[in-house]
């Protein structure tokens, strides 16, 4: 599918609960969030049957998220139905990773190709404190697991977050020298009630090749990745670099969100919703919309405008 701004569409990334087992503190407030009436949340055949329409129409690349996916009842079974549309040719998953040593095999076996997992500290304490509670030890057990049954390539997402884990930026650099693995810097974004917490700690990401002039800069193979790659000389893995705030990427927009209530969002950074559950529900056509959605993509963001959305980022999945 092309856009109105002749941007190739093919990426659809699946938000399948805006539960989650953490409160990490940029993401969900300590006390968690307003839930969505149970009865607005997708059922598991109601995302398979809205993720065939979209491949149908030409998405191949699709990526499952949350809240915590992992959490959801019927994911594998999500998954498995995914991994059997054709056409769909990378299915990826966004997790937490403290439940991924129970289900890497499990997600490997329903046909997942590969996970990121999001991890803004290496160390225990610092781990706890950010997670609001959670075990670092879980989630380093759970990165080992999806390496061991091959949901390869592994990228590490890392928030950066001022006064907090600035200091570990070689730490997980040096995480490349020997495995490749992908670690990936990811500037904070004001989004939802958190908007506040987030200006406040917010950290450009510049600092990561000021603290490291050993980078050298590699072409990506994908050209609509978010991500601006380097490696070190002797490094066997990459890093990521992920500027959403300091250096926009809107151009090679390439994906649509789908959230667990049924709306599909064009932009992470815009209001602007479609209900594509409502459309199922009703019965009407959902070929037409998907390809009224795409044509409606926006050019840009106006985020440098302080224009922040409202919706937490657990519904919308990142
Ligand atoms: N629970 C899963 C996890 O943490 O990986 C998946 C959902 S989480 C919302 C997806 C990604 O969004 C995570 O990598 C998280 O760090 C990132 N994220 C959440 N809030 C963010 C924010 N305000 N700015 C930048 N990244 C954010
Ligand atoms: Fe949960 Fe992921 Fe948000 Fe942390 S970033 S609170 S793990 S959804």
């Amino acid at each position: 599918m092309i856009d109105s701004y002749g941007r190739r569409i093919n990426y659809l990334r699946i938000s399948v609960t805006e539960l989650c087992n953490l409160r990490c503190k940029y993401c969900m407030p300590e006390k968690g969030i307003k839930k969505c009436s149970h009865n607005d949340i997708l059922r598991i055949e109601e995302f398979l049957e809205i993720a065939k329409s979209f491949v149908n129409k030409g998405i191949d690349k699709i990526r499952i998220t949350g809240g915590e996916p992992l959490v959801r009842k019927g994911v594998l079974s999500l998954i498995k139905g995914i991994s059997e549309i054709e056409g769909v040719k990378d299915l990826a998953l966004t997790t937490n990773g403290v439940f991924l040593k129970e289900y890497a095999k499990k997600l490997k076996e329903a046909g997942l190709n590969r996970v990121n997992i999001s991890l803004d500290t290496l160390n225990e304490n610092k781990y706890k404190h950010i997670t609001n509670g959670g075990d670092i030890n879980k989630v380093l057990e759970g990165i080992k697991e999806a390496k061991k049954v091959g949901l390869t390539p592994i990228k590490l997402n890392i928030v950066l977050i001022k006064d907090f884990n600035e200091d570990e930026i070689e730490d997980f650099i040096n995480l490349t020298r020997d495995e490749e693995i992908d670690v990936r810097f990811i500037e904070l974004m004001p989004i939802g009630e958190l908007k506040y917490w987030a200006l406040n700690r917010y950290l450009s990401n510049d600092i990561v090749l000021e603290k490291n002039k050993e980078l050298i800069e590699i072409e990506s193979q994908d050209k609509s990745s978010p991500a601006k790659y380097y490696k070190l000389p002797d490094g066997k893995g990459r890093v990521g670099i992920i500027n959403p705030i300091s250096c926009k990427f809107c151009d090679n927009c390439n994906r649509l969100r789908l959230t667990a209530d049924g709306k599909v969002k064009t932009c992470l950074h815009s209001d602007d919703e479609i209900d594509i559950g409502k459309v199922l529900r009703n019965g009407e056509n959902i070929d037409n919309t998907i390809v009224k959605i795409v044509k409606n993509k926006p050019k840009e963001h106006n985020l440098e405008q302080g224009d922040y959305i409202n919706r937490t980022m657990t519904t919308i999945g990142g």
